[in-house]
């Protein structure tokens, strides 16, 4: 029997797709091998390969300007590998903050490049997004990065494409092209996202595709060429753009794993469709949240995120009976991040509006016994 799960990542996947994952396990295909027992360089391995790119490119509609890579390390690393793939000759990058992970990020900047903090939205204990044109940014970045989605505090952008051109305009007078730099390991592929001029747009799978292993680069033909001479090779860009992210051993079950969740969200209709679904899941908890003097979600109505919603109890005496209550009702991974604390419920693509629904009529059931 299936909990009702609510993890912030790894996080549940779809039912059908662990059936067949399940089932190919011991021979893919007529191969009389699993996935897992393959070499990278066969031609079953390579066909995985070569779909899950391919149904990528189509899923999101990456134009033909984008090099979609698979790499490891999770989105952690390319904090890393961020500054030491972009910073050609330059020596500064910009940085927007707006909750744990984009903190994190700029921290992790400092070790190889002059950070320069654009944007905190701090002070409100990362409560909002800031405002594209409140962007202090310095004179000559290498890149602005902005985390879309923060994953612990719940605050999302949606004006994606709208921002975009605006920062290049503000910067539009420089040589070079300042590339905007997106993690958007928390939302990616939950509704349609149009890639235009974003410099780089990034992603750790075991959110919202897959499973831990698999980093998702998606990044502009034009800036493969500024890495740092010290940039590690299994971890620069062009080098795994032109093996076609085989330079060495892929994290291949993650890659044939991703592979499985793209077949699904095309079968579920494709981003749109699954942007009317996370539309629904969301506004039926957060409808139950302020309908309620019980329970409080304190981010900024206009940002808050569809993935990740972190919520209190008015009276936070009763957060660990709501826990252990919701665990008996097969609820489970609702445990707020420990620098927020609370309550937090994520509901990726592979949630279904059963859990969300099944979540809400426990809280109700629980502010009835409890008020
Ligand atoms: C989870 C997460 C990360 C870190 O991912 P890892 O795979 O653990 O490295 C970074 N950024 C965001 C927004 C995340 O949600």
């Amino acid at each position: 029997m299936r909990a009702f799960n609510f993890s912030a990542g790894p996080s549940a996947l779809p039912v059908e797709v662990l059936q067949q994952a399940a089932e190919e396990m011991l021979d893919w295909q007529g191969s009389g091998m699993g996935v897992m027992e393959m070499s990278h360089r066969g031609p079953e391995y390579a066909s995985i390969h070569k779909q899950a790119l391919e149904d990528l490119r189509s899923l999101l509609g990456v134009p033909q300007t984008h090099r979609i890579l698979f790499l490891q390390g999770g989105a952690l690393a390319e904090n890393a590998f961020i500054p030491l793939n972009l910073l050609g000759t330059r020596h500064v990058a910009d940085y927007v903050v707006t909750g744990f992970w984009s903190k994190k990020t700029y921290q992790e900047a400092h070790r190889y490049c002059a950070a320069h903090l654009a944007a905190t939205t701090e002070m409100s204990r990362f409560t909002c997004a800031a405002d594209p044109a409140s962007w202090q940014l310095s004179k000559d970045p290498a890149y602005v990065h902005v985390c879309t989605n923060e994953t612990v505090n719940g605050v999302e952008y949606f004006d994606l494409p709208d921002y975009t051109p605006e920062v290049e305009s503000r910067l539009g007078a420089q040589e070079e092209s300042v590339a905007l730099v997106i993690d958007a390991s928390s939302h990616i592929l939950s509704r349609p996202l149009k890639i235009t001029k974003q410099g780089v747009i990034y992603a750790s799978a075991q959110k919202n595709f897959g499973i831990a292993g698999v980093t998702l680069v998606i990044v502009r033909d034009d800036l493969l060429d500024r890495a740092l001479p010290i940039c590690p090779s299994a971890f620069h860009w062009k080098s795994v753009a032109q093996s076609d992210s085989i330079y060495n051993t892929p994290p291949t079950y993650g890659i044939y794993m991703a592979g499985l969740m793209f077949q699904w969200l095309k079968r579920q209709g494709g981003l749109s469709a699954i942007e009317k679904r996370n539309i629904e899941k969301a506004q039926l908890l957060y409808t139950a949240i302020d309908s309620s003097a019980f329970y409080v979600n304190k981010v900024d109505p206009q940002v808050r995120s569809r993935m990740n919603i972190p919520f209190h109890l008015t009276d936070e005496s009763r957060t660990e009976a709501f826990l252990a209550g919701a665990k008996e009702r097969r609820l489970v991974q609702l445990k707020g991040h420990s620098s927020v604390g609370g309550l937090r419920a994520s509901m990726y693509n592979a949630t279904p509006m059963e859990s969300v629904q099944a979540l809400v009529s426990y809280m109700q059931d629980f502010e009835r016994q409890h008020a």
